[in-house]
């Protein structure tokens, strides 16, 4: 990676696998006792699973004490209410997850999400004591029309409309450009650290240069054990969030390690 502008900020990194809508209860709990088997020692990155609402209770019991978070794929904007089959922050909370995504590309692809419905599910992650990830990136088309920066300072700009500084500190942006998530086309390490670059120059711009610099940011979009290295190299790539390859323990254990090794390495 040539990209030595300037060195790495002290962010440990951080490993997130999207389950989506796959497993069963069973496959969800035995998944989470698998990895807390094969990467429940590593302390140099933080870990997390993100398994669908049924299975988050299970799943953060058998993970409690451990170093593996559980997060909710989605939140509703209300508290509560005449909502049916919306899911909202107390309940999540109270079933034991500590964050939320918000703005994954099948949200906003596949459910018609706009902008405006994402922010306010990143004010409702926050408000009911919930971590958000937000997630941002371009179409293919989008990318080919040199779009990109402008799509994503917009889903920026309007997804963390009214977030202060402090809640901030609640936030990771995952940079997820749509055509490789799910695809097994991932960008290059050099197009990752692009964009991730241009998303902590919005945030210096936008709060402070430290609030910039303390941000993590993950990529998404096929990562794998054999490119988690390469994408790690950018020195604003602080982790990934995983689809398919979280759903093998192996697999994502080893996108774990191969992340836990650079920071020995001292590349992070
Ligand atoms: C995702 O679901 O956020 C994702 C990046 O999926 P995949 O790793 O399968 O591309």
């Amino acid at each position: 990676m040539s990209d030595t502008r300037k060195p790495r900020a002290p962010r440990r990194p951080y490993i997130a696998g999207n389950w989506k809508m796959h497993l069963t209860l069973d496959e969800a709990v035995r998944l989470a006792d698998e990895l807390k088997r094969r990467v429940g020692r590593i302390r140099s990155v933080d870990m997390a699973v993100v398994p669908s609402f049924p299975f988050i209770a299970s799943v953060a019991e058998r993970l409690r004490g451990e170093r593996i978070a559980v997060g909710a794929q989605d939140i509703h904007p209300a508290p509560s209410g005449a909502y049916t089959g919306g899911v909202s922050g107390p309940p999540l909370r109270s079933a034991g997850a500590t964050f939320v995504l918000v703005g994954h590309s099948e949200r906003r692809h596949v459910f018609g999400e706009s902008d405006g419905l994402c922010a306010e599910k990143v004010h409702a992650g926050l408000d009911h004591g919930l971590d958000v990830v937000l997630c941002v990136g371009e179409k293919l088309t989008e990318r080919q029309s040199q779009m990109t920066f402008e799509v994503v300072e917009r889903q920026l700009r309007t997804g963390l409309e009214g977030v202060g500084a402090a809640a901030m500190a609640h936030v990771t942006i995952a940079y997820e450009p749509v055509w490789a998530i799910g695809t097994g086309l991932t960008a290059t390490p050099a197009q990752a650290q692009e964009v991730h670059r241009f998303i902590r120059e919005w945030l210096g711009d936008r709060y402070d240069a430290a609030l910039a610099a303390a941000t993590r940011i993950q990529y998404g979009g096929s990562v794998k054990p054999d490119n988690v290295a390469g994408l790690l190299d950018g020195p604003d790539v602080d982790g990934g969030l995983v689809g398919g390859a979280s759903l093998d323990a192996g697999g994502f254990a080893a996108i774990i390690t191969a992340a836990a090794e650079t920071v020995s390495r001292g590349d992070f």
